[in-house]
């Protein structure tokens, strides 16, 4: 199927208001990963692009915190309504960014929910007051930070956008958001969609570039006064470094993950197989929660494993653009590169009994490690492709030891139909969330979602996201 390059995407920075070049005018690729055709030069913000948005949202702060909730929510209520009726040109942009099957793309719509939902949210930014202190009365009430800094990876854009740009906007706050180098067009698409919607310059900005110098200048900027990152713990450590070397910006991180999966002996093993299954191979198993690690009880583990190992070869690989298309190439050679290296770690360490494999065109096909040594880098990190490795345990208590020997604690999904081990395992389990007989890989609609120990802190989800991008402060009234 053609990939035809719509000549209207947007490849400028949105700054204040407007489009324009970068400074420096330099450009990067953004590549098809199916056909590696190349379908937009994008303009890379430097040092300079940085400082004008910076300045840009400082500017336009007073008066969009001062604006009041209705007035903010209305200008979000239009851009949800805007990025619904583009659910094809952004299904479309997706896609050619990233390669994840078109099939798979439901993020529009829920884009467009997180600025419905938080366009009236910015009423629950409230705090509380007292009488307690004698001659006081005192309050304690929330406000935003001034400009906040969103920092996005490649894997789910669009997503990742509205889930950080809507809470931010609804708090008052104004922005500057960096999209990955690797998939700025749905962040620029929607920009022109802000400009439709008419938000007033510099409350949003929008840039495209890389990790260095763009999110770096960015990170450690004295005018801004949080940051929110979603992407690597690796980076996630440098964003800290540079915000507590600068001004000490409050700092919001969603890392990565290498989520356990354990299917005791009582599990309905056809629902085990299809949730875990599905885990490891959306998106081609790039996803933060993905279920990399799945502990199953030794006596049920060949019945598992043989259902497991239909649905997860039953996949149809292809273009990406191809709606019958199931199973997409990774996003590059350099993702690409760094699952060889984790299938040959796999061979060494563990049994492949499927797939292992990948071939020239950038596609991993779904593979089994089995009997995987524990200590092994297959077990311990983040291989962000569709690699699972099964092993097996015999008592719940060695099945909470491995799920929690990783300084990861994203997701932990258990498979059981007794009861009191689900509270055991709820309790015991080291991640942010657990998933009981599901595996579905973000839980943000209507809990929290978000790291324990290296897997980040604070947390994202309609009822929570506010909260990182407000600042609590007392006021004493003496009376
Ligand atoms: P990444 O860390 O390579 O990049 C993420 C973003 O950080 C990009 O925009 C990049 O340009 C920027 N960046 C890189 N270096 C920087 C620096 N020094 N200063 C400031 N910004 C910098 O991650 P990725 O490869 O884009 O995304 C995949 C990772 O994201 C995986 O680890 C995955 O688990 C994680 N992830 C986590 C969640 C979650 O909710 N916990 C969700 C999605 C993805």
């Amino acid at each position: 199927m053609a990939s035809t390059v719509n000549e209207s995407i947007e490849t400028r920075l949105f700054i204040n208001g407007k489009f324009r070049a970068s400074s420096s005018n330099k450009t990067f690729e953004v590549v098809y990963p199916y056909t590696k055709e190349v379908v937009a030069q994008v303009q890379e913000a430097d040092i300079q692009d940085v400082e004008d948005a910076v300045t840009a949202a400082n500017a336009a702060f007073p008066a969009w915190r001062d604006m009041g909730t209705d007035k903010r929510g209305a200008y979000m209520r239009k851009l949800s309504q805007l990025i619904l009726e583009s659910n094809n040109e952004l299904a479309k942009l997706e896609t050619l960014s990233t390669g994840r099957p078109i099939s798979q793309f439901v993020d529009a719509s829920l884009a467009a929910e997180f600025f419905g939902y938080f366009a009236g949210a910015g009423w629950t930014t409230q705090g509380t007051a007292s009488l307690n202190t004698p001659d006081h009365l005192n309050l304690t009430v929330k406000q935003p930070y001034g400009v906040v800094a969103l920092i996005i990876p490649w894997n789910f854009p669009l997503i990742m956008f509205a889930g950080k740009l809507a809470p931010a906007l609804a708090a008052g706050n104004t922005v500057v958001l960096k999209s990955s180098e690797k998939a700025p067009l749905t962040s620029l698409y929607v920009a022109k969609l802000i400009e439709k919607a008419g938000f007033p310059p510099g409350v949003i900005n929008i840039i495209s570039g890389f990790g260095n110098p763009t999110g770096a200048a960015l990170a450690s900027h004295m005018a801004v006064r949080c940051i929110s990152f979603t992407g690597s713990t690796a980076t996630g450590q440098k964003i800290q470094a540079a915000a507590a070397n600068s001004n000490m910006k409050h700092v919001h991180m969603e890392l990565g993950g290498k989520s356990p999966a354990i299917i005791f002996e009582d599990a309905d093993l056809e629902t085990a197989a299809a949730q875990t299954q599905f885990g490891i191979q959306f998106n081609s198993g790039q996803v933060c929660a993905a279920n990399s690690r799945i502990y199953v009880h030794e006596s049920v583990a060949e019945q598992f494993i043989k259902l497991f190992r239909e649905k997860f070869s039953a996949v149809r690989m292809g273009d990406p653009l191809d709606p019958t298309t199931s199973h997409g190439p990774q996003i590059d050679i350099l993702q690409y590169n760094k699952i060889e290296e984790y299938l040959a770690i796999g061979e060494k360490d563990g049994t492949l009994t499927l797939g292992g494999d990948a071939d020239d065109g950038l596609f991993v096909r779904p593979t089994i490690f089995e009997d995987v040594a524990e200590d092994s880098r297959l077990m311990q990190e983040e291989a962000f492709g569709p690699v699972v490795a099964i092993n097996t345990f015999s008592t719940e208590t060695e099945a909470i030891e491995k799920a929690n020997n990783s300084e990861f604690g994203l997701y932990a999904a258990v498979f059981t139909k007794d009861l009191d081990r689900v509270v055991r395992l709820a309790k015991a389990l080291d991640a942010g969330t657990v998933g009981v007989n599901c595996t579905s890989p973000t839980s943000a609609k209507d809990t929290a979602f978000g790291g324990f120990k290296m897997s980040g802190n604070g947390r994202e989800g309609l009822l929570y996201s506010l909260d990182n991008f407000l600042e609590t402060k007392s006021i004493l009234i003496k009376t």
